[in-house]
């Protein structure tokens, strides 16, 4: 199916599409033509990474294949980033509706950078 169909409208009250315009501003950890990716306010562990396309999707039911690649490639040069700053392994966590722990209504991967017996507990 063509990407067209999915364009979505920003959501006007959604967080995420907010930090994605910029509005509210974040360090940027990571940008990609579709992604961007910014440090999760209530971090797991050091380097705790949020990644979200910058268009309004809801969880990754809703979330075009044609982004799949794109979305590969930032989450791989994201771990590059982190392993280089000392990370050993990363979990990624992403919660798909309420029932699953989703809080924001706007898809987004975890990114968590780990170190052999950190002792973190994943409960993202
Ligand atoms: P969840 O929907 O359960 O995956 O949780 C949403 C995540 O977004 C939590 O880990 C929050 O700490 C994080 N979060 C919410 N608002 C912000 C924000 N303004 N900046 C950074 N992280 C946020
Ligand atoms: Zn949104």
């Amino acid at each position: 199916m063509s990407e067209k169909v999915f364009k979505r409208m920003p959501e006007k009250d959604c967080i995420f599409c907010k930090i994605a315009r910029k509005e509210i501003p974040t360090e940027k950890v990571y940008e990609s033509k579709n992604f961007y990716a910014f440090p999760d306010k209530n971090p797991a562990s050091r380097g705790h990474t949020l990644i979200i396309p910058k268009k309004h999707f809801v969880n990754i039911m809703d979330l075009p294949e044609s982004l799949a690649s794109e979305l590969i490639d930032t989450i791989k040069e994201i771990a590059k980033k982190r392993i280089k700053e000392g990370a050993e392994g990363f979990n990624l966590v992403m919660n798909n509706f309420p029932a699953a722990g989703q809080i924001v209504m706007h898809a987004h991967l975890h990114l968590i950078p780990r170190k052999k017996s950190d002792g973190v507990k994943i409960n993202h």
